[in-house]
């Protein structure tokens, strides 16, 4: 199979990379074999909400591309009422990755974004994914159930479409070279219970969402084991055999990489993944009145 579609790439405006302005990522792709190209740039909590207008901005004013096809969307991250509020109430500086410390654990999930913004910035979808914990304590069993929680509040969410890069992780039991090798599932993904991807399975396929295939944070990371890759892939062709709508992101920030998105195919092709498999961006977001028809 050969990866023509990547509905998750951020560029300069993202608040994570300040860099790759949407032209050169779109030739970039284009290069790369890439017909279909979806910008997502980061939005944890309406701070963020300037990035994505100048995102936006600079999207309307790109050139049409003859081979390329364009979508405008986003990356909403999970994150809790209560920061959004005291956020709301001007009581924190700066909140770039919203507030990561002080909430209620186990409090009410929330988006940054509402259905007016998302119709305002034209936004064509929107992938929906977990960051963080939300204040839980630190523990493997704690960080499951978190992600978990976050998982099946996105699944159940009217506004989101894709569920990004499922059970990726960053931040805690990080080894001193920058890898992960232990804590909270990359010594054992069987760590999580079956019984929770069976719950989020039903949830995904019952609202209809796409679940995404992450080439950069997933199939390829670097810092994760490959003893994890290769579970994770079984988890990947599970979710395959249960019919959940798979969808492919790049995830990369301010460049664009072939070799990557190369890789990325053989390793899918190697697991039996066909292009079929994949559920493609022409079909999401149709109700969203944004120009896509
Ligand atoms: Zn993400
Ligand atoms: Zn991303």
């Amino acid at each position: 199979m050969k990866i023509s579609f990547d509905f998750h790439l951020h560029s300069r405006h993202s608040c994570d990379t300040r860099k790759g302005s949407l032209e050169e990522l779109a030739n970039l792709a284009a290069a790369s074999g890439i017909t279909q190209l979806g910008f997502s740039d980061h939005l944890h909590t309406p701070y963020n909400l300037p990035d994505l207008a100048s995102s936006r901005q600079e999207y309307l004013s790109l050139p049409s591309f003859s081979s390329l096809k364009l979508y405008f969307g986003c990356e909403l991250s999970c994150v809790s009422q209560w920061e959004l509020a005291e956020i709301a109430a001007g009581k924190v500086k700066d909140p770039v990755y919203g507030i990561r410390e002080g909430g209620p654990p186990g409090g009410q999930m929330a988006l940054g974004l509402g259905e007016e913004e998302i119709k305002q910035l034209g936004l064509q979808y929107i992938i929906g994914g977990v960051h963080w914990m939300l204040y839980e304590p630190l523990t493997p069993e704690q960080a499951i159930r978190s992600y978990h929680r976050q998982y099946l509040f996105l699944a159940c969410h009217p506004l989101v479409d894709i569920i990004a890069h499922p059970w990726w992780w960053q931040g805690a039991w990080m080894d001193s070279d920058h890898c992960y090798r232990s804590y909270p599932w990359f010594d054992n993904f069987r760590r999580i219970p079956i019984s929770l991807h069976q719950e989020f399975i039903m949830a995904v396929k019952e609202n209809r969402k796409k679940v995404e295939v992450n080439i950069s944070a997933m199939l390829l990371n670097p810092r994760y084991p490959e003893s994890f890759k290769r579970q994770y892939l079984e988890y990947l062709s599970f979710l395959r055999q249960q019919a959940v709508f798979l969808t492919i992101g790049s995830d990369f920030h301010g460049f664009y990489n072939p070799l990557a998105i190369e890789r990325a195919s053989k390793i899918l092709e190697g697991a039996g993944f066909k292009g079929e498999d994949f559920w493609q961006l022409e079909f999401v977001g149709l109700d969203k009145n944004n120009g896509l028809s």
